[in-house]
């Protein structure tokens, strides 16, 4: 699908009228790609307090430079800050940068989990929360803010090449805590899931087909799932990815089971992304309308993920990422439906996370997208969908690779100490916190 007023804005006369109206400024975001893999600049390594974390080593790995010049991305450690007079030295530190971070740029501020025991110390780590937001919502020209929690560099490899990458253009305004599971490097740092097999429900187009697509291009073996009508299109996905197809209902009372016999070998990364809307107001809302719903949305990721963990189909150093959406955060007009379905999945990922990891070696995260440019988006009516697409601080949609690259680093070896998140992809969307 086009966005032809992002496409207007990139043109001068476009940039000088929009300017000029006040209207929103979106730029067209820098994404991975074979050619431009890594952001354009140097990284600015800034710390305020009195850090012990020593990211430095980590930071030296994830492919920018320290040097001079318009910084691509900025990284400052704020985890030593626990009094309010030291978060003058936050605002000391970036003030004088921020104006100058490249377009599609970064910033990533290193925080700590809150202390129960100091009141002082999480007073202020919370503060660095609505800190990030904030600056989230004024920096513009496609950058991005992330407030990352951690209490060791190396746990948090993978996710701050993530966060330093293009590849997560559309993720902005979020907090993200990495904790201290297990952590694996793979071999090949280029293909990370060289070996593994991945399992993607609805992966005959939109999200899903992206999402099978971001993790063959890692290495995986995807297996692509989708409903019997869409096997045309399932098994051409699979494939042009040299994976392989399974068409099944994935409401079926057997589906967890004939999804464990077409995997003897086991499975590695399972991506719970089929998913339906039904659109209305509940008040005009009959059973026909919330039970599909309810069925693919949530009951079917509850089975199949029961039915994959209790017959010890999921290896361990598994990863299992579920699609959430910002209706189940915020709740949504005409969603009664699909937003309790979508809650209701963030419900199982929060509960079930700890329990998953300590039992099977299993993480278990959501990603939430915002408005991406698909199918289901398509079939908005005009108004609401331009008003989906601009209440976002990148004040433009996502695309379907946003959510994909989201999920890839969640499914990434490295990140075995990411648990029990709800990660937002949705350019900071206005909706919810
Ligand atoms: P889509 O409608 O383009 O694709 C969904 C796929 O799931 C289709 O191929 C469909 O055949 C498949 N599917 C549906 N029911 C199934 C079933 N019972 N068994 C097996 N497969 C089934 O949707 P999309 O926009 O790509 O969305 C993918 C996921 O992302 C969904 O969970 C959706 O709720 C979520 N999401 C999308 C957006 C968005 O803006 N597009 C926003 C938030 C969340």
């Amino acid at each position: 699908m086009t966005d032809r007023y992002l496409r207007f804005t990139g043109s001068a006369p476009g940039r000088f009228l929009t300017r000029r109206l006040g209207l929103p400024q979106p730029v067209t975001l820098h994404r991975w790609s074979a050619e431009r893999p890594t952001l354009d600049g140097p990284l600015l390594h800034l710390t305020a307090g009195t850090s012990a974390l020593d990211p430095a080593p980590v930071l030296a790995r994830t492919g920018l430079s320290a040097g001079d010049g318009r910084p691509a991305a900025v990284v400052l450690d704020a985890t030593g800050v626990r009094e309010v007079e030291a978060l003058a030295e936050v605002h000391a530190a970036l003030h004088p940068v921020v104006r100058s971070v490249a377009e599609s740029g970064r910033v990533v501020v290193l925080g700590a989990p809150l202390d129960a025991a100091d009141h002082h110390q999480a007073a202020v780590q919370q503060g660095l929360e609505g800190f990030t937001r904030s600056l989230g919502k004024e920096i513009g020209r496609g950058r991005t803010v992330t407030l990352l929690r951690l209490t060791d560099a190396a746990a948090a490899e993978s996710t701050l090449r993530f966060l330093l990458s293009p590849m997560s253009a559309y993720v902005s305004g979020q907090v993200i805590e990495v904790g201290g599971g297990p952590v694996a490097t793979p071999e090949d740092g280029a293909r990370p899931l060289t070996g593994r097999t991945a399992l993607v429900t609805g992966a005959a187009r939109g999200i899903g087909e992206a999402v099978a697509e971001v993790l063959a291009r890692d290495g995986a073996r995807v297996v692509c799932l989708d409903v019997p009508a869409a096997r045309a299109e399932v098994e051409r996905v699979a494939g042009r990815l040299g994976g392989s197809a399974l068409t099944l209902d994935i409401t079926a009372a057997d589906a967890g089971a004939r999804i464990a016999d077409a995997l003897p070998d086991g499975l590695d990364v399972l991506v719970h992304n089929a998913g339906i809307t039904r659109d209305r107001r509940l008040a005009n809302m009959g059973a026909d309308g919330w039970s599909p719903v309810l069925d693919v949305n949530l009951a079917s990721v509850l089975c199949t993920t029961d039915a994959l963990l209790s017959r010890k189909v999921l290896r361990t150093g598994g990863r299992i990422v579920a699609t959430a959406s910002i209706a189940g955060i915020a709740g949504n007009a005409g969603q009664t439906n699909y937003a309790t379905s979508k809650a209701g999945v963030i419900g199982l990922v929060r509960s079930l996370a700890p329990r998953a990891l300590a039992e099977h070696g299993v993480t278990v995260n959501a990603v939430a997208p915002g408005f991406i440019e698909t199918r289901m988006t398509a079939a908005i009516p005009f108004a609401i969908r331009e008003a989906g697409r601009r209440m976002n601080s990148l004040g433009q949609g996502g695309l379907p690779v946003d959510v994909a690259e989201t999920t890839a680093w969640l499914a990434h070896p490295g990140s075995g100490a990411v648990n029990g998140q709800v990660v937002r992809v949705c350019g900071q969307s206005l909706l919810g916190a």
